[in-house]
């Protein structure tokens, strides 16, 4: 009888609830108006001569290099960032080998660490989802081969100070640093800057959020010039679709539609911010372009609610710490006034009553 690998039996597959999804979609942080006009263009122009070869990664990543403020040699384009996790993995990690992610955060580094065979070491987050900074640098041992962080992370949208950043690169120098930047767009800050200087760090950015390009399956890690070589060797030659590559330049080259649609996010995020403020509904101030809330038990009727008047959240409960949590996407200015709207009149409809300012005080 054919058999799996002990650990692949055991792994829980990540299955998104994509099903269904008419409506304003909210729930899973895509852009929700599309991507640059440019990028349509270049879409036009795609023939059956650029279908029928073995797409050609090389030049695309110096364009993407260029754009990072890196070398060529530093930079990996991937299949979403997702690919480049896998591949750090991959690269990094032997059965035996301990993975330490702060909890809660994005499932997949759970998952591709796992399936090589290593350990997870899942450190809860402090009060507040805030980052246990001292915690990490105390369960950093030997053992450890990578720690991944989201910065911002997901699905709370809190950061890390660079400093800190730094010390765990610093602490840790036998392991792998991925520092996921997936919503960097809408946060502004990033570690880019220091691939040259730390041999341990990576740094992922993806086109799926606020490129607007989530179909592609397109992102870039980067790295010292040295580990990427290394990391080339477990990707395929070919992990980046042709059409994908094509329309990449126009993507980076548009960079206005990027900063507008990132102004509105940001604009929206605050918006969203203040009225959960006047709600009395506990929130966490974000820097990603999605606002994490606490509904209690009216979240399953929100979240149903929403839905039935066509606006798709997602419900975070079953996230570690985050029971009774609701995560919902920001988008366009329009789209956020009809947000806010049918929001206020779901949770008259659901029976929310704003609590008494102590009660708020989570
Ligand atoms: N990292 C984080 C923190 C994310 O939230 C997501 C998407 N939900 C990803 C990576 C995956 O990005 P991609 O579409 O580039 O694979």
């Amino acid at each position: 009888m054919l058999t799996a690998r002990n650990v692949v039996q055991n792994l829980k597959e990540y299955h998104p609830p994509l099903g269904g999804r008419s409506g304003l979609r909210l729930d899973f942080n895509e852009n929700s108006s599309g991507c640059s006009p440019r990028v349509l263009a270049a879409l036009s122009r795609i023939n059956g001569d650029l279908l029928s070869k073995y797409p050609e990664r090389e030049p695309v990543e110096a364009v993407a290099a260029k754009f990072l403020g890196l070398k060529p040699d530093q930079v990996l384009l991937t299949n979403g960032v997702d690919e480049g996790i896998h591949l750090i993995c991959e690269t990094y990690l032997e059965p035996g080998d301990e993975a330490l992610i702060v909890v809660p955060t994005f499932s997949m580094y759970e998952i591709y660490a796992l399936a090589t065979g290593a350990r997870v070491l899942a450190i809860p987050a402090r009060k507040q989802f805030e980052f246990p900074t001292a915690a990490v640098l105390a369960s950093t041992t030997k053992q450890t081969k990578l720690i991944a962080i989201a910065n911002p992370n997901n699905p709370t949208g809190k950061v890390v100070p660079r400093e800190r950043l730094i010390d765990i690169i610093e602490n840790a120098p036998d392991a792998a640093i991925l520092i996921d930047e997936a919503y960097f767009e809408f946060y502004g800050q990033t570690v880019m800057d220091l691939v040259d200087k730390y041999e341990n760090l990576f740094v992922a950015r993806t086109f799926s959020k606020a490129y607007g390009l989530a179909g592609f399956r397109l992102g870039v890690l980067a790295g010292n010039a040295e580990q990427m070589r290394l990391v080339r060797r477990v990707s395929s030659p070919y992990n980046v679709n042709g059409v994908a590559l094509a329309c990449l330049p126009e993507a980076l080259a548009d960079r206005e539609y990027v900063a507008g649609y990132s102004a509105q996010v940001r604009d929206g995020r605050r918006r969203l911010e203040e009225e959960f403020t006047k709600l009395g509904i506990p929130y966490w101030p974000s820097q990603a372009n999605f606002v994490l809330a606490m509904f209690g038990e009216f979240r399953k009727p929100f979240v149903e609610a929403m839905r039935s008047r066509g606006i798709l959240v997602r419900d975070r409960n079953s996230d570690p710490g985050c029971e009774g949590c609701v995560r919902i996407t920001v988008g366009t200015t329009e789209q956020t006034g009809r947000l806010l709207v049918e929001m206020r009149a779901v949770l008259r409809s659901i029976g929310w009553q704003k609590p008494s300012s102590a009660e708020v005080s989570r």
